[in-house]
């Protein structure tokens, strides 16, 4: 059967998922995977479709140093022992600068303009280009296709789009990009098929997991995001601090004389929940923690989604539903009810059987503003990118004679 592998590569793990191919064209997932301890305690583990083991092994910390063996172990496992010859790789890469509004076919040249944008999302770009590179390296004629967690923002309307920056800097491409776009995106379109009746009007998306961000959907149109150039920006996240007045860093650098790098780790790995709990970035450790100091950090976390709901309401002109997904999103029913709470004012309310369920529409009837949980699948995005931009580039044979 023809397959389509999708890679998700960060600093210490390789996530990847291979998709089958049916006859009429359809995407099903055929197994997920991933190695994670890169450099530490490499271990890859795999399952089946229907959640049996297909792999769990250990490796020694010298067989797997970083991503690119990483990808190399795990290709070739994919290759030799389940004989996965996929007819194109699709991967998640966090950021696409100004030049990539959608899904782009890889080759020596895209994969240079990517390496431009490594600064703009230096704990994850690097991490995503590597596999890319071994790919390329490896199996030149392998279609590539690199699909972007900014490209689905990319249509913002200038107000939304700029920081109040002299001109210049806006057209060297510090702009607000919004991240989190496959998953707003893969949302989106599944709106219309599971819940007809709200997809095309305004609707706040709040992906809480270990990033958080919030979209406001416009008949299924991303029109404003909470994060901007980088994935710092908006909600308080698990390691990173979310919105922080730019006058915090300058004192990090003057008064505590830190260095630039220093004040890059700081901000995306000792911030947010982790930062100001002191117990742990997790939701669930914080939940399960009775140190008052996680109490307060989950209290911030649930103030602050309220700030931005009302922003992205203001940003709708209006309100028609309310979307959670992501690991928090998706299944802390505790998490949604208080959320809920504090966008009483907007007409929000929760049916507690159906959030104690994690049930697709989670509000009653009466609720002004239906309330919903969609979980995410941004891989299947990935994979149904990468599937349109092989048709789309190789349309008189089949995929596969043209990938042979
Ligand atoms: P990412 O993909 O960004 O690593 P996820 O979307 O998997 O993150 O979300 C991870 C977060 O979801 C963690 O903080 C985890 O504690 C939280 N989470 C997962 N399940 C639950 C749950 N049942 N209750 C509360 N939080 C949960």
């Amino acid at each position: 059967m023809d397959t389509i592998l999708v890679v998700n590569a960060g600093s210490s793990s390789i996530k990847f998922q291979v998709f089958g191919l049916n006859g009429e064209g359809r995407l099903s997932r055929h197994l997920k995977g991933q190695m994670d301890g890169i450099g530490s305690r490499p271990r890859l583990r795999a399952s089946g479709a229907n959640g049996e083991t297909l792999a769990d092994r250990a490796y020694p910390i010298e067989a797997v140093p970083d991503v690119t063996v990483a990808m190399t172990v795990a290709g070739a496992w994919l290759r030799e022992e389940l004989r996965v010859t996929p007819l194109a790789v699709g991967h998640r890469v966090v950021h696409g600068g100004p030049d990539y509004h959608g899904p782009v076919l890889v080759d020596h040249g895209v994969v240079a303009r990517l390496e431009r944008s490594e600064p703009l999302a230096p704990l994850h770009q690097p991490h995503n280009l590597a596999p890319i590179k071994t790919i390329l390296a490896n199996f030149p004629a392998l279609p590539q296709v690199a699909c972007f967690d900014t490209a689905f923002h990319r249509n913002h309307d200038d107000v939304a789009d700029y920081y109040a920056l002299p001109y210049q800097l806006h057209e060297e491409g510090i702009r607000r990009y919004g991240f989190h776009g496959l998953s707003y995106e893969y949302i989106a379109k599944a709106l219309p098929r599971i819940a007809p009746e709200i997809a095309s009007g305004r609707v706040i998306v709040a992906h809480l997991g270990s990033g958080a961000s919030m979209c406001a959907l416009h008949g299924g149109r991303s029109v404003e995001s909470t994060m901007g150039f980088t994935a710092l920006d908006g909600l308080p996240m698990g390691t990173r601090p979310g919105q922080l007045d730019p006058g915090v860093v300058l004192y990090l650098i003057s008064a505590k004389g830190m260095a630039p790098g220093e004040v890059q780790d700081f901000l995306y790995r000792q911030c947010g929940l982790k930062g100001l709990s002191g117990v742990s970035n997790d939701m669930r450790e914080l939940q399960a923690s009775t140190d008052p100091r996680a109490t307060f950090a989950i209290d911030y976390f649930v103030y602050r989604i309220g700030l931005y709901a009302g922003m992205l309401a203001a940003a709708l002109q209006g309100l028609d539903a309310f979307v959670f997904t992501a690991g928090i999103g998706e299944n802390s029913a505790s998490i949604r009810a208080r959320i809920a709470e504090k966008l009483q004012w907007l007409g929000v309310s929760l049916d507690d059987l159906e959030n104690s369920k994690n049930g697709l529409k989670i509000s009653p009837a009466e609720s002004h503003i239906p309330v919903y949980v969609v979980p995410t699948d941004e891989e299947r995005m990935i994979a149904e990118h990468t599937l349109a931009l092989l048709w789309k580039t190789r349309p008189f044979h089949s995929t596969r004679e043209r990938a042979s």
